[in-house]
């Protein structure tokens, strides 16, 4: 995206979603939906919106169990990251504190998930905050000065670019159906990393 080429985004005022950017969430859900539930066929690319309950074929009851399987202590530690995701996060660690906010309601697992995927960075250096809510992100980034958001809900994405928070939005089936780029979208980490590190650290 041209508007980034020139000028990058200053590590102390980025801060990343976690589910969806960082942590391949779905990868898991999928695998458990294919294993657990006999849906052979589906992919992360049926995954079209964010609702599961709207694009997913399942029993509500027995998709809120799969939903709460794939964000337990168990299925969060076995978590693929999104590729390429630990070695731009590993970089970027270089150049001060990663900082993550996610909706999730415990921040515990996800953050010992962090420990294990980005060994090479010091605990010290990987702030987690769990807000329990999307809704509430909006207000944490303020508090924390945060002014570029790496995020794959569309809707959080507006909520931000509303209070002047440049939203990244973040390339995932679930957020395709707006096919007017509101907001930059990263397809990549190897794309981002251009954005956000120096040149000479850039993914190719
Ligand atoms: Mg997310």
């Amino acid at each position: 995206m041209t508007v980034y080429s020139k000028r990058k985004i200053p590590p102390a005022e980025l801060a990343f979603d976690i589910d969806g950017v960082v942590a391949d969430t779905m990868v898991m859900f999928v695998d458990l939906a294919r294993k657990r539930y006999g849906l052979e066929d589906f992919t992360k690319d049926h995954i079209d919106c964010y609702d599961l309950h709207q694009c997913v074929n399942l029993d509500s009851e027995v998709l809120n169990e799969l939903i709460c399987m794939t964000l337990d202590d168990e299925h969060t530690l076995r978590t693929p990251p999104v590729p390429g995701a630990p070695q731009v996060l590993s970089r970027l660690a270089q150049h001060g504190p990663l900082r993550f906010v996610t909706a999730r309601i415990w921040p515990e697992s996800i953050t010992q998930w962090l420990h294990l995927t980005l060994e090479d960075v010091p605990k010290e250096q990987i702030q987690v905050i769990a807000t329990g809510d999307p809704g509430k992100k909006l207000q944490i980034l303020k508090e924390m000065n945060i002014r570029f958001f790496v995020e794959d809900r569309l809707e959080t994405c507006r909520q931000l670019a509303r209070e002047d928070i440049q939203p990244l939005l973040f390339d995932q089936p679930w957020n395709r159906k707006t096919l007017a780029e509101e907001f930059p979208r990263v397809q990549s980490w190897s794309q981002l990393s251009e954005w956000v590190l120096p040149s000479s650290a850039a993914l190719r």
